[in-house]
């Protein structure tokens, strides 16, 4: 059986993340990895959130400081292509 969903889960604005790592440290289940900018490698890094882990307990968009990350309910998630392949 397919693993249940919680009622909503974490999207983030990735050409808006400043790569500070706030979020980073404080997902319970260590769901979010930094990844290198696609412009300047070597300066800039951005968050990427694996939704399959997230369990939507919403501290990361708590404490985003530049309000990146929104809980968005899952049932509109899934609508979105990209999101639903990575929760396949
Ligand atoms: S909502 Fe919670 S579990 Fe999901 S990415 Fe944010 S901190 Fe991690
Ligand atoms: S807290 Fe916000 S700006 Fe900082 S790395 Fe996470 S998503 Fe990006």
């Amino acid at each position: 059986m397919a693993k249940k969903l919680p009622k909503s889960l974490a999207v983030l604005d990735e050409d808006l993340c400043t790569g500070c790592e706030a979020c980073v440290s404080v997902c319970p289940v260590d769901c979010i990895d930094t990844e290198p900018g696609h412009q300047f490698e070597s300066v800039m890094q951005f968050c990427h959130i694996d939704l399959k882990r997230c369990i939507g307990c919403t501290l990361c968009a708590q404490v985003c400081p530049w309000d990146v990350i929104s809980m968005v309910p899952t049932d509109q998630v899934v609508q979105v292509e990209k999101f639903a392949q990575a929760l396949a």
